[in-house]
């Protein structure tokens, strides 16, 4: 089959990979119907996550179910498969918190490599959910946004505790950060203030829910943000970056007593103590437990409540990883879809 190799940063390459095979009872092997370059596959990309040699790179995923393993029971061959980036039994005491991307056995997607044409899913009956038919094409994209960014900025949302008469703020205008804004619309969010700079990712907002836009970043777009709500700051806060400002932001961006759900991947944030102590707001976040959220997801999606597919503003196809890989680096693109 053919898959995408990072060998080094900057240089990915799409070539010939071994087709998977059941490894363990518990498996089953897809075929996918289309994949996707993420945001945090930018880190090792750049070079700032160290690889070892070559890795074989991508962890959103959707297909049809080719092979099952004999401990599998409730995914059949056939099937239209989503999964989350962290494959999960789902039954274990993590997972049936709802917190499956911490789950006891969890398996991460990313070293299996799902910007490929076949793939090798864990855990099976725990990590994915079948839609009742397979969807036409046109749908496919939706569902792939919910293998990951769309559970991811949901996620955060949650842990900000959005809700009916919140003023939520979003940081970061990437893919989570618009799936942020989504969320915060569908669970009945009254305001939301979509922090972005690019006319592009602005219009998306606004789409997807955005009430208010806010250009500024730092110190300046906190101090928007507490123009816009009487000098308090915003409810809930949604960190979609990952990164030291962002990070601050979000938190002086948060009144006392206020939430921040934070997803973005953080590699150097460092935050003091006394930033913490006088903020007043409850953190939380980490990677998003995505499977908590798939059987709602695939059900708004059907329904045509919710359409998350709209983030792909790039199509190449998997051979042409590498153009696809340079215009997530080189912010030409928000987020870009590779047909299998
Ligand atoms: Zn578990």
């Amino acid at each position: 089959m053919r898959g995408a190799i990072l060998y080094a940063p900057g240089d990915v390459r799409v070539e010939d990979r071994p087709d998977p095979t059941i490894l363990e009872p518990a498996d089953a092997i897809i075929r996918l119907s289309a994949t996707c370059i993420c945001g945090s596959d930018l880190w090792p990309y750049r070079g700032i996550e160290p690889i070892e040699g070559a890795t074989p790179m991508g962890h959103e995923y959707c297909g049809i179910v080719e092979e099952v393993g004999s401990a599998v029971t409730t995914i059949r061959p056939g099937q239209f498969v989503v999964g989350s980036f962290w494959a999960s039994d789902d039954t274990c005491e993590l997972c049936q918190a709802g917190y499956q991307s911490a789950c006891e056995h969890r398996v991460l997607m990313g070293t299996i490599g799902t910007q490929a044409e076949y793939a090798r899913i864990p855990l099976a009956d725990g990590t994915l959910v079948a839609t009742p038919e397979p969807p036409s094409s046109d749908m496919v994209p939706h569902y792939l946004a919910a293998s990951d960014v769309l559970g991811t900025g949901w996620f955060a949302a949650v842990a900000a505790e959005v809700g009916p008469g919140k003023t939520v703020a979003v940081v970061g205008d990437g893919a989570v950060g618009l799936m942020g804004v989504l969320a915060a619309q569908q669970l009945g969010a009254e305001r939301i203030i979509a922090m972005s700079r690019h006319a592009d990712r602005q219009k998306l907002a606004l789409d997807f829910g955005a009430t208010d836009l806010v250009t500024e970043r730092g110190d300046e777009g906190v101090e928007r943000i507490k123009d816009l709500t009487r000098g308090l700051g915003a409810h809930s806060v949604i960190e979609a970056v990952g990164t030291q400002e962002s990070m601050l932001q979000a938190i002086r961006s948060c009144r006392p007593g206020g939430h921040v759900g934070f997803v973005g991947v953080t590699h150097d944030a460092a935050i003091g103590g006394m930033d913490l102590f006088m903020s007043l707001v409850h953190l939380h976040g980490g990677p998003a437990p995505v499977r908590r959220f798939l059987p709602e997801h695939l059900q708004l999606i059907e329904n045509g409540d919710i359409q998350p597919g709209r983030v792909f503003d790039l199509t190449l196809p998997l051979d042409e990883a590498a153009e696809g890989y340079r215009a997530l680096d080189e912010r030409r693109a928000i987020k870009t879809l590779l047909t299998v």
